[in-house]
């Protein structure tokens, strides 16, 4: 195989090697159809058997109880940050959002072009370091629904445990932590991930959604995001990215065979640890961003005495074959994003690689 970079990418990100591989024999012909699953019609019982095997397995690997429907949709997790309230926030009702960061920020500023939003907690003054703690949530029981960002992809924070919201509906942005643990779904009344970081390439993203929350809305809502218009329609209501869903299907495949979301925990805390051991263990000279409590087991984020001892580090550990460490500009310091599909190996290299510099620069 070609020189596989260390391969640090914040999304889309690094892909199981074994899934490329197979991939790239399925590519010019699809199980003897004389075509390329790209070249087909995605109303082929071919295509359609790939698509209702990703969401089967997307229901096992996640856990999914009765009663949730699951749907493919295209425009990213950016669309979901709209057609959340677009579909759920009904006028004269009040959305409330946890601000724990960049993209929770996103959602919110998109809530509020469609209506009535508050912060049911925020960590802005602390620069979005951590989690808020559950006890500090307060939202009215009458709230549309409550929202969260369950990993700050920028920031490099993570929810540890989920509220219990009762009778208000819980949505979790989960595009930078799906399937990286198990999770007890029926929490929630809707999760979303664009698939680019733990689920395979960019082009679709996944929506969880309780079936008694995807009623008609309002009809201003234009027919693509309307969630009942893809939930009526199993996700065929208009030309899926029939790609991106093959190759979701084998990444959930390879999930399975290593051992599903409780496999990929084992897995994402033995990396994790390895880089904030590095961290930890260096007096100083790497300090994580995060605090410690709210560390994500998917990006690893910290910084450096300056920047200009950060551009070196950024500079040789590209010549020693790194890829993608550097920090988000909006956060600056270097973030290593570890997702599901990012071998130990890696991990491993990128530790040694971190306590080597130290011991030449330190
Ligand atoms: N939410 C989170 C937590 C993300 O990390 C990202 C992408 N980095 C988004 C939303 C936006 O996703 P997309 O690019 O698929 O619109």
């Amino acid at each position: 195989m070609a020189n596989r970079a260390y391969n640090f990418n914040a999304g889309p990100a690094a892909l199981p090697l074994e899934v490329l591989q197979k991939a790239q024999q399925q590519f010019v012909e699809f199980e003897n159809s004389g075509m390329s699953l790209m070249e087909m019609s995605h109303r082929g019982a071919i295509y359609e058997k790939v698509h209702f095997e990703a969401e089967a397995l997307l229901r096992e690997l996640l856990g999914i109880p009765d009663g949730y429907k699951v749907l493919f949709i295209q425009g990213g997790a950016s669309t979901q940050f709209a057609m959340i309230p677009m579909n759920l926030l009904p006028p004269g009702t009040t959305a409330s959002y946890v601000a724990t960061g960049s993209w929770a920020t996103k959602a919110i500023q998109e809530a509020k072009m469609f209506g009535e939003t508050s912060i049911a907690a925020s960590s802005e003054s602390d620069a979005y370091k951590r989690i808020p703690s559950l006890s500090e949530l307060k939202y009215s029981s009458d709230a549309a629904y409550l929202h969260l960002t369950s990993n700050e992809t920028i920031e490099g924070t993570q929810w540890a445990e989920f509220p219990d919201t009762g009778s208000v509906t819980l949505i979790g942005d989960m595009s930078s932590d799906i399937l990286c643990r198990p999770i007890d779904v029926s929490k929630f009344g809707v999760i979303y991930a664009g698939a680019q970081k733990n689920l395979g390439p960019s082009g679709v993203t996944i929506v969880v959604i309780r079936e008694e929350l995807i009623a008609k809305p309002a009809n201003t809502v234009p027919t693509m995001l309307r969630y009942d218009t893809h939930a009526k329609a199993d996700s065929l209501y208009n030309t899926p990215p029939t790609f991106a869903i093959y190759m979701m299907n084998e990444v959930l495949k390879w999930i399975k065979a290593n051992g599903g979301a409780a496999g990929m925990e084992t897995r994402n805390r033995e990396k994790a640890k390895m880089l904030y051991d590095a961290i930890d263990g260096s007096n100083g000279f790497y300090r994580g961003f995060a605090e410690a409590g709210s560390r994500s087991l998917m990006n690893v984020t910290f910084t450096m005495a300056s920047e200009e001892a950060e551009k070196q580090f950024i500079k040789e550990s590209e010549a020693s074959g790194f890829v993608g460490l550097k920090g988000h500009r909006s956060v600056g310091g270097l973030r290593a994003s570890i997702y599901n599909a990012v071998p130990a190996e890696s991990v491993r290299a990128l530790a040694d690689f971190m306590r080597d510099f130290q011991s030449r620069n330190g």
